[in-house]
């Protein structure tokens, strides 16, 4: 495995080393690396010749009263893995590797990012479109990897470069979840025991509104009844949004679900916050 500190470091082997024909494949993370990232890089190793995954904590995707400072950085461990999983280049840039002085550009979203979690953490897409958009830009790969655990990320990527025009494809994996249906997330390693059992709580509600779904409901309001009523049997779980978007277009359903859609849901428990989120297929 090759390892890059900069970006032009990344430069030279890409240029020097990647066959003009091969075709590269681009897991972007923020390190704390867990089995959802290696599904991405497995997705990878099966579609493309090379394989590139970045680690970076963005600091322009956190909030000021985020937790940009105390975000897991076991870079040895990350690097261990990153090996063993078969990751052909790790891409390890510093910020002003990314942010060098005086950078004063910026990609926002003007829709899809008010909804959902963008509604809570105000320029958060803002930083994701910047960081990916210069990543994708560095590494030019033919396929970027991303998971559909961050659904809003995902549709406001593909959007990205739908609008943008940028010449890559972006492939959707799916959420890979621990035995008791938690999605893997470099944040539960916040939780104490007590609350990882709580956690559990989350899919839970998502599959009872999924079971209702495919029984026929299609009252939006309805299917979120469900699961507030569902994270409601559980005191450590305090909901932050419950919401039913139109997969296409992201706008409310109003009456009727008729389109596919996301059920996307955000909770604190104790001071973690976590996402999880289905898709209700039409
Ligand atoms: P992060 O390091 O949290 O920024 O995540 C990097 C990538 O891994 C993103 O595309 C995430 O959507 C994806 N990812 C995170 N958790 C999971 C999971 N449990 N299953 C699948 N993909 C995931």
């Amino acid at each position: 495995m090759i390892i890059a500190h900069s970006t032009q470091e990344l430069r030279a082997f890409l240029s020097q080393s990647v066959a003009q024909d091969a075709s590269v494949g681009f897991v972007p993370t923020m390190g704390a690396l867990h089995q959802g990232h290696i599904s991405l890089v497995q997705a990878s190793k099966k579609q493309c010749d090379v394989t590139v995954m970045s680690i970076f904590v963005n600091p322009t995707q956190f909030g000021p009263k985020e937790d940009l400072s105390s975000y897991f950085r076991p870079i040895e461990k990350d690097t261990e893995m990153a090996k063993t999983y078969g990751v052909d280049v790790l891409f390890l840039p510093g910020e002003q590797d990314i942010y060098p002085p005086l950078d004063s550009f910026t990609i926002s979203e003007q829709t899809f990012s008010s909804k959902l979690c963008g509604a809570y953490r105000p320029g958060h897409f803002q930083g994701v479109c910047t960081v990916v958009a210069k990543l994708l830009h560095l590494v030019r790969p033919n396929y970027l990897f991303l998971g559909k655990k961050d659904a809003q990320q995902l549709r406001i990527i593909e959007k990205m470069v739908e609008d943008l025009f940028f010449d890559v494809t972006v492939v959707g994996a799916p959420t890979v979840r621990e035995e008791s249906g938690l999605a893997f997330s470099s944040r539960n390693g916040y939780l104490s025991k007590d609350e990882r059992g709580a956690a559990s709580i989350l899919y839970k509600s998502l599959t009872r509104a999924q079971i209702e779904f495919e029984k026929g409901q299609r009252n939006p309001d309805a299917l979120v009844a469900c699961v507030d009523e569902v994270l409601s049997s559980e005191p450590k779980v305090r909901p932050q949004y419950v919401e039913i978007l139109q997969w296409r277009d992201f706008a409310r359903p109003v009456q009727r679900i008729d389109q596919t859609c996301l059920l996307a849901i955000a909770c604190f428990i104790g001071d973690t916050r976590l996402i999880d989120n289905i898709i209700l297929e039409i």
